[in-house]
C-alpha cells in the first residue's frame, strides 16, 4: 500500500503544486505507470545487497521503486528545480542521494565514495533523457567505474541497434562499442502511452552486463576502435574501399596483402563482420598505424 509518485493523479498533483514546467532540452518524460516500473525494477534484479546510480530520477517516480529494492540510491539530475521536488516526494527514504549535476561533467568515482557500503556492486538503472542517451552510455561504460549492469530505458530504434547481431540493417559502431565490453539484450519494449508528456518516439529497456573481459583480446584497442569506425563510414561502401579512404589510396596494394593474410575478403561490408572478426582486421592492419 505505497503511495506512489508515479500515479497519474499525484504526478500531476506534484507538478501542479511546483509549478514545474517541462523542459525540452533536458529529454523530460517522467513514467507514470505501475506495470512498466514493477518490470523495470524486477528486470534489474535488485537486492540490499545492490547499490543503484540512477540518471535523471525526475519527480521520483523510478526512484521510489528502486529504493524499495535497493541498499541504496544514488541519483545524478541536472535540472535543479527538481531538486526540491525530489526532497519532497522522496523524504520518507533514507536510502536516498541526490547530487544536483550534469552526469557527462560529474567525477561519479569520487561520489561513490558516498555510499554507506561502497563494496557492494553497483548497478545502473535509468529513464534515461533520450537527446543524450549513447553519450551518456558511453561515458559509463567506459568509466573506470565497475558497474556491473545497466538497466536503461531508451528510444527503442537504438536500444535495437546495441543489441544487433552482425548482417542485420541495425548493426553498425554502437553495436560493437557496447558489446565489446556487455552483453546486451533488449528486455522489452515500451508504449509511449505511459509517460507523461508522451514521446514522439516508441522506447525499450535495453539489459546490459560487463563482461568479465572485453568479447576478444586485441593488440591495440585505439586502433581496434578507430578501424572498426573506419570500415563503417560509408555503410554501402565495401571494406576495402573504407580502409583506402582511411589509410591512404597509396595504401591499397598493402591493405589487400594485409588482409589477405588476415582471410578476410576486400569486397565485403563491414557490416557481415562480426566483433572477433574486426579484431582479427585490426590486428593484422596494425603495421599501418601512424
Ligand atoms: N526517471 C524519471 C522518470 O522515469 O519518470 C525521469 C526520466 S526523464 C526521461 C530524464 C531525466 O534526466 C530528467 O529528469 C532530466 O532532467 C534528466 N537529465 C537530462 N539530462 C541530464 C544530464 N546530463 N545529467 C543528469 N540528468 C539529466
Amino acid at each position: 500500500n505505497i503511495d506512489r509518485i508515479s500515479n497519474v493523479i499525484r504526478t500531476q498533483d506534484i507538478l501542479r503544486r511546483h509549478n514545474f514546467n517541462f523542459k525540452k532540452k533536458f529529454g523530460q518524460n517522467f513514467l507514470t505507470d505501475h506495470n512498466i516500473l514493477t518490470k523495470i525494477t524486477e528486470t534489474a534484479e535488485l537486492s540490499e545487497q545492490v547499490n543503484v546510480i540512477e540518471i535523471g530520477p525526475g519527480i521520483g517516480s523510478l526512484t521510489q521503486y528502486l529504493l524499495e529494492e535497493a541498499a541504496e540510491v544514488m541519483a545524478f539530475e541536472i535540472d535543479k528545480s527538481l531538486i526540491p521536488i525530489l526532497k519532497e516526494t522522496l523524504a520518507s527514504y533514507d536510502n536516498f542521494q541526490l547530487v544536483n549535476a550534469d552526469v557527462l561533467k560529474v567525477d561519479i568515482q569520487e561520489h561513490i565514495k558516498n555510499f554507506k557500503n561502497p563494496d557492494l556492486p553497483i548497478k545502473v538503472v535509468a529513464n534515461l533523457p533520450y537527446y543524450i542517451t549513447t553519450p551518456i552510455l558511453m561515458h559509463l561504460i567506459e568509466s573506470k567505474v565497475p558497474f556491473t549492469e545497466f538497466v536503461v530505458m531508451m528510444q527503442k530504434e537504438v536500444a535495437d541497434r546495441i543489441a544487433a547481431r552482425p548482417s542485420t540493417k541495425a548493426y553498425g559502431s554502437l553495436s560493437i562499442a557496447v558489446q565489446y565490453y556487455m552483453e546486451a539484450k533488449v528486455a522489452f519494449t515500451v508504449p509511449r502511452t505511459v509517460f507523461v508528456p508522451a514521446p514522439n518516439v516508441d522506447s525499450a529497456i535495453l539489459k546490459m552486463t560487463r563482461r568479465a573481459q572485453p568479447l576478444v583480446a586485441v593488440k591495440d584497442e585505439d586502433f581496434f576502435f578507430n578501424t572498426m569506425h573506419s570500415a563503417f563510414v560509408h555503410r554501402r561502401k565495401t571494406l576495402i574501399n573504407n580502409l583506402q579512404s582511411a589509410f591512404g589510396k597509396d595504401k591499397k596494394t598493402q591493405i589487400l596483402e594485409l588482409l589477405a593474410q588476415a582471410d578476410i575478403s576486400p569486397t565485403i561490408r563491414a557490416e557481415a563482420l562480426s566483433i572477433p572478426e574486426f579484431a582479427r582486421l585490426a590486428d593484422a592492419l596494425l603495421p599501418l598505424k601512424e
